[in-house]
């Protein structure tokens, strides 16, 4: 059980939205959620990294939102054209990143050990990774999908300390339901949270694994999130599309 999990609404805007876009966007959300949410739900939004230092000051009013990029490189600095490094994201004052999306795996080749060492520079630089695990429709159709997705845990974040593991928020994405309008019925995001949450308890113990924050993403929206959400084992969501929409996010997170 997570009760004691902290609760989450994350926005993953991609590679989404221009300036002007994004700053209409962030100053909706901002607006909507002083003015609507209440509770103790933590708002993290992940806009293209080119604005996130701007972003930032957009935010600073709102002390339950919190900015953060959508990728690092492993390495902290070096030759690496087109990249960002955990220290440049912790100079900036920022907090979170996302690790292991789905759509890095696939199109940037990333791979379990690679995702570990991106895992340890982000917790050597202060970020908390949001680390994103997750099976494809031929995997949960065909295979142990179970089984994959616990050894995506295991191959990047079980070489962790139980204190550096704390520190981690995983976010449960089927690949088969990111931006399909096909989300996991509450069932099946609830089998799959549980599971994993038994594979931290199994190596970590029972009450740390009651305190990592595991969200759930794939399509989902402001129709369906209150039920994800009310599962014993979802704490929160990681939201692609309709993040992209004040209205419907702000929803979201009310329904957290
Ligand atoms: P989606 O994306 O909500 O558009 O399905 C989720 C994600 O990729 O994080």
């Amino acid at each position: 059980m997570s009760y004691m999990a902290k609760k989450i609404v994350a926005g993953n805007w991609k590679m989404n939205k221009t300036l002007d876009e994004a700053l209409i966007l962030v100053s909706e959300v901002v607006n909507m959620v002083k003015d609507e949410v209440t509770g103790d739900v933590q708002v993290l939004l992940f806009p293209p990294a080119l604005y996130v230092s701007t972003l930032k000051s957009y935010v600073k009013d709102a002390p339950m939102v919190s900015i953060g990029v959508q990728n690092i490189h492993q390495k902290a600095s070096g030759a690496f054209t087109g990249e960002i490094s955990a220290p440049m994201v912790k100079s900036l004052g920022l907090s979170h990143v996302l690790i292991g999306h789905s759509e890095r795996r696939e199109y940037f080749g990333e791979t379990n050990e690679q995702l570990a060492e991106k895992v340890d520079i982000a917790l050597a630089n202060g970020l908390t990774p949001i680390f994103c695990c997750g099976e494809s429709r031929d995997l949960r159709e065909n295979h142990d999908y179970i089984g994959f997705v616990k050894n995506q845990l295991t191959e990047s974040l079980f070489h962790l300390t139980a204190e550096d593991l704390r520190k981690i928020v995983i976010a449960y994405e089927p690949i088969w339901a990111i931006g399909t309008g096909l989300t996991a019925s509450a069932e099946q995001a609830q089998e799959m949270h549980a599971a994993l949450r038994g594979h931290l308890a199994d190596k970590y113990g029972k009450e740390l694994a009651a305190d990592i924050s595991i969200l759930y993403g794939g399509s989902v929206g402001a129709g369906n999130a209150a039920e994800l959400f009310a599962q014993p084992d979802v704490d929160g969501g990681l939201v692609g599309g309709a993040s992209l929409k004040s209205r419907d996010f702000t929803e979201i997170i009310k329904a957290r």
